[in-house]
């Protein structure tokens, strides 16, 4: 066996662990949520490898996380017989690799002074660390799977090193042992154990027991295991057995997100498809995107078996703010990696699971409108950018858009249904204006005539998304999409200019022309009710607002 050695933590580590011994005090009780999280990870990544390995679980598969309270010892210890870790790995997750989010993790707690939102921790995958925030040593002992009972054992006070030394250990898996601190000895407390595994992990999916130790009348004492969290694969069980309170603990559980979410979509599919889906739209956007764009994909179960988390195939990119399982029947167990990135099963999973989640924003927008527009407010660009790159439901994703007009009160919205259904019999054609801010937009001279014809015209306030996709969305319902800022569009009607004042004003055009030689052609208009003269772009040229934007980039 080889000697103890003693490494220092990575520079970014070290300050992130100052942080945490001495200034995190708030949710300190959430390290047990990332401890078992970390457990049950290392659960489903055996589970996965044994699929084509079995002979890794060594008849060892009574899946299971032991908590281990000892009051004499004051120590907790939660152990897994999950995949284990070698002496390299260990090294390197416990102490030495640079972990993309443990810089961002400290910038927010810094933003926050501190002991702003220590409950984040496990979203920037340095989980681990929150274990000393109630430990001022901790112990890792831990051996790999595989048939060697070679093991290591790893162990740090937190204060800028850590030791690791080979050892023996009979069971495959690891055990985090937490030399709690003087004031954190609540946590040897049974009942505070349960309340939080209840709290906080309730629908992990593998048994988290702890030791029961009763006394006969006799003085026998018998030893039993009591399970701790529910374990219901919640998204096997029927829809109305399920309360929202249970689907929003689960969604807490697997997402980012702190509130709750603003819709449920849960279906059980069968025939030529068979599979059960949990899907969760969200109330607006997660406190986390401000840090990193949200993965698209949901995790991928096959009978129940974490395959893949969070696997890309079964959502489309754009609808990357859906959080959710999906379990397949379909699938393969013994499915590779490379069969997952694409083939038919998952395509056709695709479909049918975009569907249910646009008929689920559907369902939103006509049963709780002011969720809707919340959600719209913070993510609606993602459902624009879905209608340039999802042309097999191009139709349904206009519908669930939301539109300011020059006709909607500050604050409200119109569809492009409504629209239509509000146009005067005399306009065959859908107007929108581009711009900055509604403000702005209000003032354009552009809707001088389209107002003065009781024509609407939308609003579009978001000019990067909407210059993207509204090329890809030429018409609606038959009906052309005409920005108003173009040469060929206008509300003349039945009020051309007639030749006889064309002739009459023909010098001054002359006139104008030459004095503005940056304009390609000055024209008689009636477009305009109060303003004298506007600016038109060449129904070919690139919208105002790209040129403007490039013009700012130095293009
Ligand atoms: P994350 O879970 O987001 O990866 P953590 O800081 O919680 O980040 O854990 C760091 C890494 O340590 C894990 O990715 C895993 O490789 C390893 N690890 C932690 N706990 C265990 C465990 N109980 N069994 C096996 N590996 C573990
Ligand atoms: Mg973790």
């Amino acid at each position: 066996t080889e000697a103890r050695e003693t490494r220092e933590f990575k520079t970014e580590l070290k300050q992130l662990l100052h942080l945490i011994t001495h200034s995190l005090y708030s949710n300190r009780e959430i390290f047990l949520r990332e401890l078992i999280s970390n457990a049950s990870d290392a659960i489903n990544k055996i589970k996965f490898d044994s699929l084509s390995h079995e002979e890794l679980l060594e008849n060892n598969k009574d899946w299971k996380i032991k908590l281990i309270p000892n009051s004499d010892a004051k120590t907790l210890t939660i152990s897994d017989n999950g995949l284990g870790m070698s002496r390299e790995t260990v090294i390197q997750e416990l102490g030495t690799i640079a972990r993309s989010g443990t810089k961002a993790f400290l910038e927010s707690l810094k933003q926050k002074q501190a002991d702003g939102q220590p409950e984040l921790i496990g979203q920037f995958g340095v989980g681990f660390y929150s274990a000393f925030m109630v430990a001022d040593k901790v112990t890792v002992v831990t051996r790999p799977a595989g048939t060697s009972k070679e093991g290591v054992r790893w162990e740090s006070d937190g204060q800028g090193e850590f030791t690791v030394e080979s050892i023996e250990k009979d069971a495959r898996g690891t055990d985090v042992i937490l030399h709690l601190k003087d004031d954190a000895t609540e946590f040897l407390d049974r009942h505070t154990l349960r309340s939080l595994v209840r709290k906080f992990s309730d629908f992990v999916e593998h048994s988290i027991v702890m030791d029961e130790t009763t006394k006969a009348e006799d003085g026998t004492e018998t030893t039993s295991e009591e399970s701790l969290n529910s374990r219901k694969a919640i998204w096997l069980r029927n829809r109305n057995e399920v309360t929202a309170d249970e689907y929003n603990a689960f969604y807490r559980q697997i997402s980012d997100d702190t509130q709750d979410p603003a819709r449920v979509i849960h279906v059980a599919a069968e025939g030529s498809q068979e599979f059960k889906a949990l899907m969760f739209i969200p109330a607006r956007k997660p406190y986390s995107y401000r840090w990193e764009e949200p993965k698209p994909g949901l995790k991928l179960y096959i009978q129940r078996v974490l395959i893949m988390d969070p696997c890309e195939a079964v959502l489309p990119p754009y609808l990357r703010f859906v959080r959710g399982v999906v379990d397949s029947s379909d699938l393969p167990l013994n499915v590779s990696r490379e069969i997952l990135q694409s083939n038919p099963i998952l395509d056709g999973l695709q479909k049918n699971l975009t569907r249910n989640v646009l008929q689920g924003l559907e369902a939103l927008r006509n049963l709780e409108y002011d969720k809707y527009v919340t959600f719209y407010n913070d993510l609606g660009g993602m459902l624009k950018e879905g209608i340039a790159r999802d042309w097999n439901n191009k139709e349904k994703l206009a519908d669930l858009l939301l539109f300011q007009s020059v006709k909607t009160p500050a604050g409200s919205y119109l569809t492009f249904k409504q629209y239509v259904e509000a146009m005067p019999e005399n306009q065959s054609e859908i107007y929108y204006l581009v711009g900055d801010s509604r403000e702005v937009l209000e003032r354009s001279p552009y809707l001088e005539s389209f107002k003065a014809r009781g024509f609407d015209v939308l609003l579009l306030t978001d000019p990067v998304i909407d210059e993207y996709f509204l090329p890809n969305l030429p018409e609606y319902k038959g009906k052309k999409l005409k920005p108003v800022d173009r040469g060929d569009v206008h509300a003349d009607g039945d009020q051309t200019v007639t030749d006889e004042e064309k002739s009459r004003f023909a010098a001054m055009l002359q006139r104008f022309q030459t004095l503005l030689p940056e304009v390609k052609e000055v024209r008689l208009t009636k477009r305009m009710t109060e303003s004298a003269a506007c600016l038109v772009a060449d129904p070919s040229a690139m919208p105002a607002h790209l040129e403007r934007l490039m013009q700012q980039m130095g293009q």
